[in-house]
């Protein structure tokens, strides 16, 4: 069997994976990423939907290699019609781009490679190497060989499907109201506004929305994601999406040139994200806007974060729970509130009728607000409908 050596073992080169590779490498780290699939950022699982704000936080220049759209707005359609349209000038750092995960995945890896980090490919973690009952390293298999990668420390950046931290004994169940069910046609010869991302509220898609976003003059990922307890059947998901593709006559001539299933949790985050040689990070972490389903900045952040940390760890040699700790600090202190308090919202309003979405949606566009997301929403209902947002009222 093959061995390796290295300071840190990243599984998994997502967004969270490749920037904790590439922060821990600058800092020192001698790391190895690896990586199940034979490409980064494909198959495409994802509405490629961004908020721009954050890629400062990282370093990364917007780059038209990976921007497929810049967008100028975005637009919540009320269940029975009702556009409400969020320009810049209101939306300001909400709004973002569409980017092409394919080439985003791979730059973002490409910043680990050049700061050091060794990337291997079709590479699967199958098993931890436990050594005296402490973590040591992984077990996988790369290109049909069993290797063995012997590490100071482990990070999960495994995603959705994560089974990294579960070998290492973390809960990371999900319960079917926690998980959406998605399903994403791109579609072409459609008539959008190539620079508005649109979210459609309401009973076409229990539990969740449905989203149009444009990459190109008529052609937009469209897709729909649907809260697992809220499925009847095989084929619900797909009779959704048809049925709203169908009655929208803007994208009832549109053809589909690519088709992508997959889920994303819409849980709050998992109770623990370190222990000796292990980090979480990312959807593995369960860390992810439950009201969006949006999971990649919060990934990269953590990412961040983590690999800052473990360049610490390095100069002490310390990767004790303790040591790694600053890390699960420092990630709640930037966004376990929001997340806590978008997936209280989730909750209440996965239940509510397109009658009260209809009003909430007319309320917001009324109210003349000037900074719009998702905290200033929540403010104008908590006027309108008080009983919606009592449970974590003192969070809004
Ligand atoms: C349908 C859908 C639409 C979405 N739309 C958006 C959106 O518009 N905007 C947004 O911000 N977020 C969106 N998300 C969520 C977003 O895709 C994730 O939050 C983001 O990719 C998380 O990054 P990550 O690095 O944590 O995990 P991932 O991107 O999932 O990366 C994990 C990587 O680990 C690899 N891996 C898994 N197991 C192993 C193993 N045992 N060994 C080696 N490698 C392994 C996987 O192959 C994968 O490459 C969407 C998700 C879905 C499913």
């Amino acid at each position: 069997m093959r061995t390796y050596e290295c300071d840190v073992v990243v599984v998994g080169a997502g967004p969270g994976g490749s920037v904790c590779a590439q922060y821990a490498a600058e800092g020192g780290c001698d790391v190895i990423m690896i990586e199940k699939r034979q490409e980064i950022g494909s198959p495409l699982r994802c509405g490629e939907g961004i908020s721009k704000a954050w890629l400062d936080e990282i370093g990364l220049t917007p780059d038209p290699r990976w921007i497929s759209a810049d967008m100028d707005g975005a637009i919540i359609v009320s269940p029975g019609g009702h556009r409400f349209k969020l320009d810049e000038s209101m939306a300001g750092n909400e709004v973002g781009y569409v980017v092409e995960r394919h080439l985003f995945d791979k730059e973002l890896a490409a910043r680990a490679a050049r700061a050091g980090a060794k990337i291997m490919m079709k590479t699967s973690a199958t098993s931890l190497i436990m050594k005296g009952g402490e973590i040591a390293g992984i077990k996988g298999i790369s290109f049909g060989e069993d290797i063995e990668i012997r590490a100071k420390c482990v990070v999960a950046a495994d995603g959705y499907e994560s089974q990294v931290a579960r070998w290492a004994g973390i809960e990371t169940k999900l319960k079917p109201s926690d998980i959406d069910t998605c399903l994403q046609y791109r579609m072409t010869n459609i008539e959008i506004e190539p620079t508005y991302c649109e979210f459609i509220l309401g009973s076409a898609a229990p539990g969740g929305y449905l989203w149009i976003f444009p990459k190109g003059r008529d052609t937009a990922n469209v897709g729909l994601g649907i809260i697992l307890s809220e499925i009847q059947k095989p084929g619900d998901v797909k009779r959704y999406l048809d049925e709203y593709i169908a009655s929208d006559p803007r994208l009832s001539k549109g053809q589909v040139l690519e088709v992508m299933s997959g889920a994303v949790s819409v849980s709050p985050p998992i109770d623990k994200t370190v222990m000796n040689n292990l980090i979480v990070v990312g959807d593995a972490a369960r860390v992810i806007d439950a009201m969006t389903g949006g999971g990649i900045c919060h990934a990269c952040r953590m990412g961040k974060y983590a690999g800052e940390v473990l360049s610490k760890c390095l100069s002490t040699g310390d990767f004790s729970k303790e040591a790694l700790m600053e890390y699960d600090v420092r990630w709640r202190d930037q966004f376990e509130d929001k997340l806590y308090r978008n997936w209280m919202a989730k909750e209440k309003f996965r239940s509510v009728s397109d009658k009260v979405l209809d009003d909430i949606v007319l309320a917001i566009s009324e109210a003349n607000v000037e900074n719009v997301n998702v905290y200033s929403l929540l403010k104008v209902i908590k006027d309108k409908y008080p009983e919606l947002v009592a449970e974590f009222e003192d969070m809004i």
